[in-house]
């Protein structure tokens, strides 16, 4: 498509970017759509966030994703804050409205949509998180939000479980357990479903798995990756050969990109085609 003076601009700030998918996925999504936006990877290095926010606005953009690591230091640039980026956190994604900068976070909700595609409802589910880093947050806010009936976020580090959990345990079932204690292997017992939220898995150590005790899992568990490279980590692979229903980390990162197409585009987002584009720029990237 041609890119004229009237082409809205979307783009993703991170430092350092590499080789991201989402252009890829957005551009495809928007050639298949016709509608004329044009995403750009726009590399910020920290000490130029303030004016690189300030130059969205100037320039015009229609809105940029965020991601590592600005998703935090981010938010006291913008104008509002919705209460997506709130319960998260984070903003993963800025919309422009009338020159106004607001911060979402499409993260939880693309969590929980991803498992929904997989035919995988959260409600009512008893969740366990295995990390308390940033991805652990969304999809703890992302059950919550969904109505599971309990959630343990389960980590190396007890404190920074503990932590996590607090953010959460005044409205929520939300505790925080270390991998090596008993309460980790009773919230195996009694999990519906067991999220992966480590790098634990990630191209290229990708014979690594996390600390889950199989024998402990009843055979109605729902085994989850966050990790997309490769799309079936030896953990999800494991869970199939065991004969559980596992949901890889790609539906998330397509859905939270739809989510923000949607915010953006008012339009519904083309998550086949995402689907297909993620898919080829996987091929191409290790
Ligand atoms: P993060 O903020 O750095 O958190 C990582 C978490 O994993 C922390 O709790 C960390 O524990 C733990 N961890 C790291 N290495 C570990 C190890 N060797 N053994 C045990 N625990 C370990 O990272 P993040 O942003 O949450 O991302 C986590 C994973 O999710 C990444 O693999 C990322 O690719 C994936 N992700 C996927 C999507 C998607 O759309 N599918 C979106 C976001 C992230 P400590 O604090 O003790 O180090």
């Amino acid at each position: 498509m041609e890119i004229t003076a009237k082409t809205k601009k979307v783009g993703l700030f991170g430092w350092p970017l590499g080789h991201s998918l989402s252009p890829v996925m957005h551009n495809a999504a928007f050639a298949v759509t016709g509608l004329d936006y044009v995403y750009l990877p726009l590399p910020v290095a920290p000490e130029f966030l303030a004016q690189a926010v300030e130059g969205i606005r100037a320039l015009g953009f229609r809105g940029v994703n965020v991601t590592i690591p600005h998703k935090i230091a981010v938010m006291e640039y913008l104008d509002e804050i919705d209460s997506s980026a709130k319960l998260v956190g984070a903003v993963n994604t800025i919309v422009v409205d009338d020159g106004r900068l607001i911060g979402y976070n499409t993260d939880a909700k693309g969590y929980i949509r991803s498992l929904k595609e997989a035919g995988v409802n959260a409600a009512g589910k008893s969740a366990v998180i295995l990390g308390a880093g940033g991805a652990a947050r969304a999809v703890v806010a992302g059950f919550i939000e969904a109505g599971a009936a309990s959630v343990v976020v389960a980590a190396r580090d007890k404190s920074k479980a503990g932590n996590m959990a607090n953010l959460f345990s005044a409205s929520a079932p939300v505790s925080g357990v270390s991998w090596d204690s008993e309460e980790f292997a009773a919230a195996l017992a009694n999990a519906g479903i067991v999220v992966n939220a480590t790098p634990l898995g990630m191209y290229p150590e990708t014979k690594k798995q996390p600390p889950v005790e199989w024998d402990l899992l009843q055979s109605s568990t729902v085994i989850s990756d966050l990790v997309y490279n490769p799309l079936i980590t030896s953990f999800l692979a494991e869970g199939t050969r065991r004969g559980y229903t596992v949901v890889g980390g790609e539906g998330m990162l397509i859905e939270q990109g739809a989510l923000a197409f949607e915010l953006w585009t008012g339009s519904k987002a083309p998550t086949k085609i995402m689907r297909q584009a993620l898919l080829s720029g996987l091929n191409n990237k290790n």
